[in-house]
Parts: C-alpha cells; structure tokens; sequence
C-alpha cells in the first residue's frame, strides 16, 4: 500500500528541500531593477556569500548552475593552452577537466578511483616532477557527490607549498559549501566554485566564483565579455552584477536563505550537519553487518556531511529507491556515475534537514530493505537514535 501521502523528502544530492520561508520571500510581484530595494538587497549578498565561504576576498555570482561556475572559473584563471592537473576521486572532477579539455587547455589527471579520497604524496611527486612549473592550476572537488568522498584541501595546500609551485588551488565546494566545514583564506584556496541549490537552500539558478587577488593577478586574458569576473565582482552599474536582467525572485530567495544561515550560525550549521552524517552513517553500519549494503567510503574522516553513497547488489540500489519513493515518499538519489549505477543509491543530506527528517529517512529505509528481502543487519534505527540522542 502506498503511505506516500503527505509532505514528499527529496533526500538527493541537490536541488535539496527548500526552506518554506525562502518560498515565500519568491513568491512575489517583480520588483523594479533599477533603484532600491532590490538593489541593497542585493548589495547585501556580498559579505554573507564571502562569510560562508569563510574569505575576505571576491565574489562574483552568475546566472546559472554549477557548470556555469566551472566555465567562468576556468575560463578566467586559464587560457588554451596551459596545463592543468585534475585530482579526480569521482565523476565531478572529471567532468571540469573535460570542460577544460573542450577550452584548449592541456588536462593532466591523476584518477584516485571511486572509492578513495586524493592521496597528497602522488600530488608532491607529481608537483615535483613539474619542475618547470608548467602546471597552471591543480582541479580538486572537495566533496565528490558521485562517491560522497571529502578530500583534504589544507593538504593540497601544504603539499603545493612544500613543493614552492606557483600553481592556483582551485576547488569545486558545490556540494559541501554550507554543509562541510571549508575556510577559503584559512586553507589558502586560490579560486572556489559553488551553486545555491544545495547546502544554500535555493532553487537551481545561480552560481558563484569566489577569487583571491593571487588568481586575479596571474589570471588569462578572459576574452569573454559575459564570464568575466571583474565586472561582476566590481560593478559599476548594478546590471553588471549579473551582466544583464538580475535573477529577481532567486536573489529574494537566497537572501532568506543566507539568513537562516547567519541565524543558526555556520559552526553550527557545520556541527548539524557532522551529527546528522553521523547518525546516517551508524545506521548503515549496522545494517551492512550481514550482506552486501556498505557504505562508498571506509574512511570516516573522509566521509562527506553532507551525501553519502551506498553500494548493495544490483539491482537493489534501484529497487530500494523506487520503494522508498513510491511508498514513503522519500526519493533517494541515483548512483550516478557509477557502474552497475542500480548497485548504488544516495542520500543527500545537505541544507534545510533535522533529526526528524534524518530519522524519517532511515526509517523508510529500513523499511524497503525489510519489504524487499534485502539481507541487512539489525539494529540501524537504534544506532541512529543513540548519536541524536548524544547531540
Ligand atoms: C551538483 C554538483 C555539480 C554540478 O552542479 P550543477 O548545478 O548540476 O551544474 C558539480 N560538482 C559537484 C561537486 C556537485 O555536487
């Protein structure tokens, strides 16, 4: 019997739920573009985006997805021809090397597999062989939402600073940015790319570089007018911002959603998110006990708060998603890029979730695995319920 009725969870990797509140800061009349309110509201973005993003530094927002900020990011700090070096630990960073590829740049790639984090002595060797500093930048993902790894970006700073390259560190925070704990200026991050449909709470359609003066000053000549990130960063007329019609609604949007954020506080935002990761993770554990369910990656401290990727048999991973969805209402993410992806499924964790939802979640899950014969150990909810309950 379907019991789906009620108020759906879509627990996927992004879009992820959006805030009843940033809803209703959208559901508007269109306001005027060109004076007041819309532009202080705007002009208030700036500092909050730089402050989740931990960074003193710039900001420049872009109307599109997280692609879009792949594209303007590369095409600002890169020209064709220069060589960069792709850390991939899943299909994310592959696919913005393959980006970078189609723009003339020349992609060297180390590929970690699918179940492990960048291992920082391949990058020093790597870095060390390049001794005539041919590479430009290095790509990393900080969470690869393929995998749900979390990869160590202090540590591909060290490694760059022991090895004295000049090359920029740019990363793709599109879905740990207000979920996972990332400091721009702390962990010396040269150029950083996130959307506003994940750990930012708003509906798909805009995106952000953030770059520091290092990027800036060594960056290629840009010859796009529309991707440029100076004007966006240092408008002179508000319509530079976005260069063009600004995304009216979105940004009524993301201004709500930046203040649950600065409500909350991002400590605690990050401290939420790590418990509620936390809680997913002792279910699994115990259920992966007996049979063929585990979790992507062995390595907690590797572990993403904010998706986690689960293998089983194929094709349980698909049947267990279409259950879940079908009678709970609860819609697990696909295993994307995975192969056989029905072997795989995820749950996003990302943004506006409690305990309840997490709760929910596992429990609908625990479910299907019952419902559908698929062997599991016992005890999951209960081991969830222990870590909510130690807070
Ligand atoms: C979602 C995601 C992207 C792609 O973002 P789109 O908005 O779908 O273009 C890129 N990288 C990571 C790590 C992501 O999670």
């Amino acid at each position: 019997m379907s019991l789906s009725q009620g108020r759906a969870y879509l627990a996927i990797p992004g879009p992820s739920v959006i805030p009843d509140v940033v809803l209703q800061a959208m559901h508007r009349a269109s306001p005027n573009i060109y004076e007041g309110e819309l532009h202080d509201l705007t002009h208030s973005l700036i500092p909050d985006l730089k402050a989740v993003a931990r960074t003193d530094e710039n900001v420049a927002i872009y109307i599109g997805n997280g692609h879009a900020a792949w594209e303007a990011a590369l095409v600002n700090a890169l020209s064709p021809g220069d060589s960069v070096l792709v850390l991939a630990t899943g299909r994310f960073c592959i696919g913005w090397g393959e980006m970078a590829a189609r723009l003339g740049v020349d992609v060297q790639t180390i590929n970690f597999g699918e179940a492990s984090p960048i291992d920082l002595p391949q990058v020093a060797a790597a870095l060390t062989a390049d001794d005539g500093h041919r590479i430009k930048a290095i790509l990393a993902v900080h969470v690869d939402t393929s995998t749900s790894v979390k990869n160590d970006i202090p540590g591909l700073r060290k490694a760059l600073d022991a090895a004295q390259h000049p090359a920029l560190l740019m990363v793709d925070c599109i879905a740990s940015l207000g979920c996972d704990r990332f400091e721009m200026d702390g962990w010396g991050v040269d150029v950083m790319v996130s959307g506003c449909q994940k750990g930012l709470m708003t509906p798909a359609g805009m995106s952000f570089v953030w770059y520091n003066a290092k990027a800036d000053a060594v960056r290629g000549a840009c010859n796009t007018a529309y991707w440029d990130w100076q004007p966006r960063t240092d408008p002179e007329m508000y319509f530079q911002y976005f260069d063009g019609t600004a995304p009216t609604h979105h940004l009524y949007g993301l201004r709500t959603a930046l203040d649950l954020i600065k409500a909350e506080g991002l400590d605690h935002v990050f401290d939420r998110h790590e418990t509620l990761a936390k809680a997913i993770w002792a279910a699994f554990e115990a259920w992966s006990t007996t049979g063929d369910i585990h979790l992507n990656i062995a390595d907690r401290g590797h572990r993403s708060h904010a998706v986690t990727s689960v293998g089983m048999a194929s094709p349980d991973g698909d049947r267990l998603r279409q259950w879940c969805e079908k009678t709970c209402g609860l819609t697990l993410g696909i295993g994307l890029g995975r192969s056989p992806s029905d072997a795989y499924f995820r749950v996003g964790h990302m943004g506006h979730v409690n305990a309840h939802m997490i709760m929910g979640a596992l429990g609908a899950i625990q479910s299907g695995l019952i419902a559908l014969d698929i062997p599991h150990g016992s005890g999951g909810l209960d081991a969830a319920a222990v870590v909510i309950a130690a807070g």
